[in-house]
């Protein structure tokens, strides 16, 4: 498959943005707020509703004592946010090859009917923005109709069970003709009635004729051969995270965060630093929009969305017993990471 490189300038389909957006151009200008204030309080996590959404969670695991989460002193709590960066580009890919397909009668559409359209010339368009698919088009007047290469135009091929033969020998009475252990010399029951003689079995595959239908031509005899034109959309993804204190990014990913910036662009630009508290989160932005922009050198690039999404963090340190631990609740859905949680043997013992 060939692939065809976009034309220059590498602009996309601006149709299916919306007007704002077009009229916008390739930059979009930022909210006025920053990162830092957009936390509501709604997110902050008092000691009690921590203490709750930990008891919650122990109970989920059938095997963990929830007496040192009753019990615990808690010795210090603090809010904190983790942001994750998510850049995504959509692109478009054009490939070209020839192919072909069973000629099932009629004119082909070849070059006789007018020139054949460039690749990037066809009419194509995603069924919606940020959404990977795959189209196939036949590309117009590029049509000739050839005879079968498998067949030689014949739409039938010798069977390959039977060699053409339209038979095989028969397994019963190894090709005797006669019923094996039979005293009185009975026919085979097995080819008996065979269409090809004793002895010889009807091949079940090509009904006994030796010849099957070409699976290349589908018998027609001919093929239409054709450039076809595949058409890839592709959502491109790139992630960062940053300030998730010890809780592992996995959690972080799926925990449920608000959306601090968002921004959709033909281009979009790296985050501003003066805009965003955590100045890895500016550099992280940088650092993927270039990545992008080599992932999509063969492709046309047809719009960008970045955004960060706020995900709230309280960290609790706390005593219990003589044991010194720390748990964090995390996401506006107030989820638990406890990683020391001293009670997690079965039979309710601990590690004290
Ligand atoms: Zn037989
Ligand atoms: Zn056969
Ligand atoms: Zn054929």
């Amino acid at each position: 498959m060939m692939c065809v490189p976009p034309p220059e300038p590498c602009i996309g389909d601006f149709g299916m943005l919306d007007p704002e957006q077009q009229m916008l151009g390739t930059w979009a200008p930022y909210p006025e707020y920053s990162l830092r204030t957009i936390i509501p309080h709604s997110c902050q996590v008092s000691e009690a509703a921590a203490r709750s959404a930990l008891m919650a969670y122990v109970k989920n695991h059938c095997c963990w004592g929830v007496g040192a989460a009753r019990n615990m002193s808690v010795t210090s709590i603090r809010q904190n946010c983790a942001y994750h960066y998510i850049l995504q580009t959509f692109t478009e890919k054009r490939e070209a090859r020839w192919a072909w397909a069973p000629h099932v009668g009629g004119d082909a559409d070849g070059p006789d009917q007018g020139a054949a359209p460039s690749p990037w010339d066809l009419p194509a368009s995603p069924s919606k923005p940020f959404h990977s698919e795959v189209k196939v088009i036949e590309v117009p007047h590029t049509a000739s109709v050839k005879p079968c290469h498998r067949c030689r135009g014949t739409g039938t091929m010798a069977c390959p069970s039977c060699h053409g033969k339209g038979f095989t020998r028969c397994l019963a009475c190894q090709g005797e003709g006669w019923g094996l252990g039979s005293e009185s010399r009975e026919r085979c029951i097995v080819c008996g009635s065979s269409s090809h003689g004793h002895g010889r079995q009807d091949c079940n595959r090509c009904g006994a004729k030796g010849r099957v239908a070409c699976p290349v031509c589908d018998s027609y005899g001919q093929l239409k051969c054709f450039i076809q034109l595949t058409v890839s959309w592709k959502v491109n993804v790139g992630e960062y995270i940053t300030g998730g204190d010890e809780v592992p990014h996995d959690l972080l990913r799926q925990a449920d965060g608000q959306i601090g910036i968002e921004e959709t662009g033909i281009r979009v630009a790296p985050l501003p630093s003066d805009i965003v508290s955590d100045e890895t989160l500016a550099m992280a932005s940088a650092q993927l929009i270039s990545e992008h922009f080599q992932v999509s050198s063969n492709a046309l690039l047809l719009a960008q969305r970045h955004q960060v999404r706020v995900v709230p963090i309280t960290t609790l340190h706390y005593r219990w017993k003589n044991y010194d631990g720390t748990y964090f609740v995390y996401g506006l859905d107030k989820k638990v990471h406890a990683p020391d949680y001293p009670q997690t043997c079965c039979c309710g013992c601990t590690i004290l």
